[in-house]
């Protein structure tokens, strides 16, 4: 096997892996294909769009692989994109961009959260005319607090919307992540002619084309000829660009990476406008893939030997297809289809021939993979989320959290005669990941309260005991939406209160469910000196 250390870095050194987070809606599909149109690995954006009855991403994302032959699968997109860096200096290098999906939507659950474990950047877009929506603010939480950084689309802005300075007020104060725009719109939200590039003083002055089918064709004009074609809207657009570099807001490479500052630019994603102009942020200021800390407190580097994490399990919920779909991000090491690794959490080895089935852009040839890249594992009855996979030396990465669940529910089995499957089952689902469980002595074993991220999850939950234990099950949903981490002290003191239960989860945290967010402030308003900690992702 070759794993040399040169080619590793190279390969590194060239990839950039992110996923999108935004609110349905904002145009996150619409950029998906935007961004491999841009990558010139599809020819024509537009026909999933065109269909009518949407379906989900996923099988959007399935049916582009189906027609276009470009590397997709449920979860992660993969196309190649040479930077104008690389065309100005004459250079071969090409960028891997690896696209992992947020599902949303309906099927939002923990996996929306777990994918940004296997991301070094992320986009937050964001539409121009609504601003901040509740699914992108969730998901931002969730970068703050694994140090991911973010860069701003705003999208849309061909069609009527905000202010730039208000977009960027309202992100600023609601977050405390301060834009540091990289373009400035020329023209108003609705009225989008083109962008005057604030490093270079230059305007880019976008041309539409039928549908925004094809990538729309850019002019570079000077100050001075943009000042003469575009007039007023020039004008503002420098006194903009200005204003926001005497308040300091111009793009800073560290405080980037820190998370304190985001790039910003303005886009339409359907008119493909801006498109170009964040595959080239990706590119110069997103991370490549770095190296990841272990259990142990060891680091594992890029060119270290094969290690990667799975983020997310896909269980088919056909009971004619009793199959399991892994995604690992590999985070060391060369990825070869065909070679054993070990499964860290048992010790076990775990074969990878079938890595192929939804890995890679030509299905018969490519069978490597490296740091950043997603591939799907077949088979993977014993993966669940947060293991790792490696070679040895062996390594565990840390598991991931467990995000704040915002639905709940009592979990029963329909005929007492069925408990002992019901159990066995229960256990399984939850060492899988799929849903929280939370327990108390009032309710007892036989009904466990589910604790989700998004409602979806209780009918994987049930679909799966059905097909895959027998077991018929029915659900019952509970009056909370809220959790918070709270302690032994003042458990009790919070089981007294109305519109409260307190629970312990599976990892052992002692969860208050709360009805409602009114009835959680009257309680600390009340009771200052109980413990209730927010959740990661608590919106
Ligand atoms: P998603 O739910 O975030 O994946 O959003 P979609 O990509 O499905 O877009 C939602 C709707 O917004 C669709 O009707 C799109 O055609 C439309 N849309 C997306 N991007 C733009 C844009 O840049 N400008 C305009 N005018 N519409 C857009």
């Amino acid at each position: 096997m070759s794993s040399d250390p040169a080619t590793i870095r190279r390969e590194v050194h060239r990839r950039r892996t992110f996923a999108i987070i935004s609110h349905p809606d904002a145009g996150k599909s619409t950029m998906t294909e935007a961004l491999a149109l841009h990558a010139r690995m599809i020819s024509e954006a537009g026909a999933i769009h065109g269909k009518a009855g949407r379906k989900s991403t996923v099988s959007d994302w399935m049916e582009m692989e189906k027609a276009r032959g470009i590397s997709v699968s449920s979860t992660a997109l993969q196309f190649n994109y040479r930077s104008a860096a690389a065309v100005t200096e004459g250079s071969d290098e090409i960028n891997v961009i690896n696209l992992v999906d947020t599902p949303g939507h309906a099927d939002f659950s923990e996996d929306t959260y777990r994918v940004l474990t296997a991301v070094d950047a992320a986009v937050m877009l964001i539409d121009a005319a609504k601003g901040l929506e509740p699914q992108t603010l969730k998901l931002f939480q969730v970068c703050r607090h694994r140090g991911i950084p973010v860069i701003t689309v705003i999208n849309k802005w061909d069609r009527p919307g905000r202010t730039p300075l208000e977009l960027i007020d309202e992100i600023t104060e609601r977050i405390g992540l301060t834009p540091t725009p990289l373009y400035s719109p020329v023209g108003i939200a609705g009225d989008f002619r083109g962008l005057l590039d604030r490093r270079t003083g230059d305007y880019i002055r976008f041309t539409r084309t039928a549908g925004g089918a094809t990538v729309a064709p850019e002019e570079l004009l000077s100050a001075s000829d943009a000042q003469a074609t575009e007039g007023d809207a020039w004008t503002e657009s420098v006194e903009e660009s200005d204003l926001l570099s005497e308040m300091g807001q111009d793009h800073d490479e560290e405080l980037f990476l820190a998370g304190q500052t985001s790039p910003m630019i303005f886009a339409s994603a359907m008119l493909n406008f801006g498109v170009r102009q964040l595959l080239e942020a990706l590119v110069e200021f997103a991370p490549p893939p770095g190296p990841r800390e272990a259990v142990d407190g060891t680091v594992r580097e890029v060119v270290d030997p094969f290690s990667a994490v799975v983020f997310k399990v896909q269980a088919g919920m056909d009971a004619a297809h009793r199959d399991r779909l892994a995604f690992m991000r590999i985070v060391s090491g060369e990825f070869e289809r065909g070679m054993v690794v070990t499964h860290a959490q048992s010790g076990k080895p775990f074969a990878t021939k079938y890595a192929q089935a939804v890995f890679g852009r030509d299905r018969s040839t490519v069978d490597t993979a490296y740091p950043g890249d997603v591939v799907g594992l077949v088979n993977a009855m014993t993966l669940a989320p947060g293991d790792t996979l490696c070679v040895d030396p062996t390594v565990e990465f840390p598991p991931i959290p467990s995000f704040a669940p915002e639905h709940f529910s009592v979990l029963r089995a329909v005929s007492a005669g069925k408990y002992k499957q019901f159990r066995k089952a229960m256990d399984q689902l939850v060492s899988e990941g799929v849903v929280q469980v939370l327990r108390n002595d009032l309710r007892g074993d036989a009904s466990p309260v589910l604790a989700a991220v998004g409602p979806m999850q209780f009918e994987v939950v049930t679909a799966r005991m059905k097909t895959e234990f027998g077991v018929d099950t029915s659900v019952e949903r509970l009056g909370y939406s809220v959790a918070r981490r709270t302690d032994p002290d003042s458990a009790d003191e919070l089981g007294r209160q109305r519109g409260v239960e307190v629970f312990t989860r599976t990892d052992g945290a002692l969860l208050a469910l709360v009805s409602d967010k009114w009835r959680l402030q009257y309680i600390e308003k009340e009771h200052p000196t109980l413990t209730l900690e927010p959740l990661v992702a608590a919106a």
